[in-house]
């Protein structure tokens, strides 16, 4: 395919630190005799207005040996110049920008794998084998053109459209690597874009090939997703193209609405995504926003349908945070601490509703201090945030209901102090008073201060938990008590 590259204005100016970086390339390219052009994400973003800390350069040449050119050039430190030998790129980093260099390159697919064999090539052939012509604008850096925009595809065009298409054959694209599949969609997220028509199609058909992709590249494009303005865009390409039935099969259970005696239930693919673009839209953290994706994970296992009732999820939070573990091994996800962060969210979710009924105690709230902790806010977030009812008149009363949990929560804290709370009696103390080894029953009478300090029987100090610890030990006949 010949490729005719159009020259473009290019209005939007560069800043000092990337005129810096721009001359610098060009000076390196020049004195080597190399063409090089600054390429993809940086040229997109810039002309979108979106702020953007890293830049790809592409040459026509050795693109390691520009690298290490360029980090002379610049005024100041650099990082070390990594390179990858095989890939044909090497990267540096200079004041907060981080700077890659690539080779211009052809590239042949193998069907079992994504990783092409590469030559070096033409620009025009390495802007044919870039995924999408948004990400195909060039910038010149060679003296006679400099700050020239070279557009080969209509990317220009397809920026203004606010378009996602690849400048080859989406299904061949598709194709030789599956990846692309996901980085439309991220794109269309993250840009507020939508995929022409003919990608969407290449999509479905192309989809179960995103089993030769590595789950670490799959996730990374589903945080990327996540972490964008308004995730449901992406969430709903990847329902409607059958990526999701592939790569997270247990969201795909909660879409559909069954109807038995004319009774339907909402449907709960479209409510978890309505909810995640609610906490979206309240907080930047990412394993909120896991929070609120899975909050509702485990609604198709513990669906009922009881004729009076209606349709029933009980105890969904219980089996969607056991769910939790499972699908964070499946996706690669980190466990330990973002694990239990978000299987705690889940298990905890309904609890403020619960709290909004009227004559609630202080016990039941300093239960939930204590067992929310650091994560109250978060967690007040979520339930705020899974209010989804189209009634306005409903929706202001579940937030001046959730009001009232928040100022009652506040006050007990206050009065109780039990939020990171540590029982004032440690097992230590318990072991030491009536010389026990560890044992079962140390925990007991731990737990029995505990609960009974979380009831309001007694109060949350010392005095009164060493004088209950000793009653219990006395009922427990536990040695050395007098
Ligand atoms: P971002 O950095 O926001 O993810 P980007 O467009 O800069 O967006 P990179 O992954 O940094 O994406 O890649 C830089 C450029 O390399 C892209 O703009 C695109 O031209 C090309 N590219 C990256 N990945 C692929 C791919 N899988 N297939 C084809 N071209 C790709
Ligand atoms: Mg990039």
């Amino acid at each position: 395919m010949a490729v005719t590259i159009q020259i473009k204005h290019w209005p939007i100016p560069l800043n000092e630190q990337e005129r810096i970086i721009f001359q610098a390339v060009a000076h390196a390219a020049a004195k080597m005799g190399v063409k090089a052009y600054a390429i993809g994400g940086f040229v997109r973003d810039k002309l979108l207005g979106r702020p953007v800390k890293e830049i790809d350069f592409v040459c026509v040449g050795d693109s390691i040996a520009l690298a290490r050119a360029a980090a002379k050039c610049l005024p100041g430190k650099t990082s070390l110049v990594q390179v990858f030998k095989r890939f044909g790129t090497a990267h540096f980093v200079w004041q907060d920008y981080s700077i890659e260099f690539v080779t211009a390159r052809r590239e042949s697919y193998h069907p079992d794998s994504r990783n092409p064999d590469v030559e070096p090539a033409s620009l025009e052939e390495d802007l044919l084998r870039r995924d999408f012509t948004i990400n195909t604008l060039a910038i010149s850096l060679q003296e006679s053109s400099f700050d020239q925009l070279l557009d080969a595809f209509e990317g220009l065009e397809d920026l203004r459209q606010k378009r996602i298409r690849t400048p080859a054959d989406p299904i061949i694209t598709f194709r030789d690597d599956p990846l692309r599949m996901m980085r439309a969609i991220r794109f269309a997220t993250q840009l507020h874009f939508h995929l022409a028509p003919e990608l969407v199609e290449a999509i479905s058909q192309e989809a179960p090939r995103i089993q030769i992709v590595s789950q670490e590249r799959i996730t990374d494009e589903l945080n990327k997703i996540l972490m964008a303005q308004k995730p449901s865009i992406g969430f709903e390409w990847l329902f409607k193209t059958g990526l999701l039935q592939l790569i997270f099969p247990q969201m795909v259970a909660l879409a559909g609405v069954e109807m038995i005696d004319g009774k339907g239930h909402k449907d709960n693919f479209y409510h978890t995504l309505q909810v995640v673009d609610n906490v979206a839209a309240r907080s930047d953290k990412l394993w909120l926003r896991w929070a609120a994706l899975l909050h509702d994970i485990g609604k198709p296992a513990t669906k009922r349908f009881d004729p009076q009732q209606g349709w029933t999820f009980h105890g969904h939070e219980v089996v969607g945070a056991r769910m939790v573990p499972k699908i964070f091994a499946q996706l690669k996800l980190p466990t330990h601490q973002p694990m239990e962060y978000v299987k705690k969210l889940v298990l905890l979710h309904l609890r403020p509703i619960s709290l909004t009924k009227e004559n609630i105690t202080d016990s039941a709230i300093r239960r939930l201090l204590f067992e929310a902790g650091d994560d109250l806010e978060d967690l007040m977030l979520l339930c705020e945030a899974d209010i989804t009812s189209r009634n306005p008149q409903k929706v202001k009363r579940y937030l001046q209901n959730f009001a009232l949990v928040r100022k009652r929560l506040q006050e007990v804290e206050e009065k109780d102090r039990i939020r990171n709370w540590q029982p004032p009696i440690t097992g230590e103390m318990i072991m030491e008073r009536f010389k026990l080894p560890p044992c079962k029953l140390v925990g007991d009478i731990k737990n029995a201060i505990r609960e009974a300090i979380l009831d309001g029987k007694i109060g949350n100090n010392f005095e009164e938990a060493w004088e209950y610890m000793i009653q219990v030990a006395r009922e427990l006949q536990v040695p050395n008590v007098d």
